[in-house]
């Protein structure tokens, strides 16, 4: 340690671009950058900073302090801070809905008490711990979404955040490289039980609940096919979603600023934590009618006299299906859809792109498809139910979507981050 007397520390960051008086900076080794490359500006400004290779001059007054690694020295003190301000952590894992159903659980949960939660999509080794220190004294719980890639992820994640209630929210085909399967997947997310005294489980998936039967805390189970936090009456005709919420605090109609499906089972996730801290359903749903729709996510946008339906922020075999059956239901005069590639499947991705392509042939609703990338060449080549059109980038096929596209049409576009699907939106630059 490098540095004299004593520094009020304001805030901590990993981003040299950002960083603030008063800050202490965590210089971190990523794939494309080495923070420590900018220590000289960033010591220009902040308090101090956090080295695994300290400078040979650093400016005096300012902290130096060496460790082994600046990953960990991050985590440790992210756990540090969870423990020494007391909140009470809800961790949200499962293969689709995660940013969202934190986003709903978060607005359920400020009804009643001072929220923190994982700012964006910050959900993995670095950006957990990152999320944590935002945490502030007044603070009273902490929603948090993380994600996996491989077996342990969660675990790690775990011992950083110290949940105490967890949500599963599906078990699905991603990260199916990492993970090397369905069991693994499931394996992964189970890792959050191991960690939690109440568990807030999809009772509508049946293999995850199944490979949750061990457990012993408490369980709350939410579905629309049943569990204890159920929903009734459910009406997708609009444009958001509405529902009866059933619960043991009663019964509540919800109208969401969302549709689809799947949000009303994300809004299920969401009061099913809402009761485990004791909200009742009138509460909740009033809650949930401010949530508003996470960019990116089946944002629902018009062009010249289409709709499009937004959905570019991811994609595996199982939001897709979700997705295309919201086009179908969705439809105006006709239905395209811009698929790109789903990524990360392993050695069967071939297959599952030819099964999806397949699945939607027999939808017969579906009256484009615009596939976009080498994997989805395999759905189209499967499809055999409408139209086919074929890009190999994002740019490339908004260029066919915009010869495509007419007045009335419903379109949805989707694909995998790293497809950048944004980029077939007609009207983006
Ligand atoms: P994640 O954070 O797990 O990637 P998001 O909340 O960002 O999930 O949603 C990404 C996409 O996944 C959505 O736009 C939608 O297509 C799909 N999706 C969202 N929630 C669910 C769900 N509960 N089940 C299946 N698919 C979902």
């Amino acid at each position: 340690m490098h540095g004299k007397g004593e520094t009020a520390i304001r805030g901590y960051s990993t981003d040299s671009r950002t960083i603030r008086q008063g800050e202490l900076y965590f210089a971190l080794k990523g794939a494309r950058f080495d923070g420590h490359d900018f220590l000289g500006e960033v010591l220009n400004v902040a308090s101090g900073a956090v080295v695994s290779v300290p400078p040979v001059a650093p400016p005096s007054g300012k902290w130096v302090i060496h460790v082994n690694d600046t990953l960990v020295a991050l985590q440790s003190l992210a756990r540090h801070m969870r423990n020494r301000l007391g909140v009470k952590v809800v961790g949200i894992t499962g293969s689709n809905g995660k940013t969202t159903a934190k986003e709903m659980t978060a607005a359920v949960l400020s009804s009643a008490l001072k929220v923190h939660k994982n700012a964006g999509n910050l959900n993995n080794q670095i950006g957990l711990p990152q999320s944590l220190l935002k945490l502030e004294r007044a603070d009273e719980v902490s929603v948090l979404e993380m994600g996996a890639s491989h077996k342990g992820d969660i675990r790690q994640l775990c011992e950083i955040a110290l949940p105490n209630i967890g949500v599963i929210t599906n078990i699905g085909q991603a990260h199916l490289e990492g993970f090397g399967g369905l069991a693994g997947v499931r394996g992964g997310k189970l890792e959050l039980l191991e960690f939690v005294s109440t568990a807030i489980l999809n009772a509508d998936d049946k293999y995850m609940l199944q490979g949750a039967m061990a457990y012993k805390g408490r369980v709350i189970r939410y579905g629309i096919d049943g569990g204890e936090v159920t929903a009734r009456d459910i009406d997708l005709s609009g444009s958001g979603a509405s529902f009866t919420l059933v619960m043991a605090g009663g019964e509540a109609r919800v109208n969401l600023g969302v549709t689809g499906r799947f949000n009303v089972l994300n809004a299920l996730a969401a009061s099913a934590v809402g009761l485990a801290f004791g909200l009742d359903a009138q509460k909740v749903s009033l809650a949930l009618e401010g949530f508003r729709a996470v960019p990116m996510r089946f944002e629902r946008r018009e062009h010249q006299g289409a709709v499009l339906l937004v959905d570019v922020y991811n994609a595996n075999p199982g939001s897709m299906r979700e997705a295309l059956a919201e086009l179908v239901r969705l439809k105006g005069a006709r239905a395209v859809a811009v698929l790109g590639d789903m990524l990360e499947l392993g050695s069967t991705s071939d297959d599952m792109h030819a099964e999806l392509g397949r699945w939607m042939g027999e939808l017969k609703a579906i009256d484009c498809l615009i596939a976009v990338g080498p994997g989805m060449q395999h759905a189209a080549r499967a499809f055999g139910g409408g139209r086919v059109l074929s890009a190999s980038n994002a740019t490339e096929a908004r260029g066919l979507l915009k010869d495509e596209i007419k007045a009335g049409d419903t379109v949805l576009i989707k694909g995998s981050r790293g497809m950048a699907m944004e980029g077939a939106i007609p009207d983006a630059v």
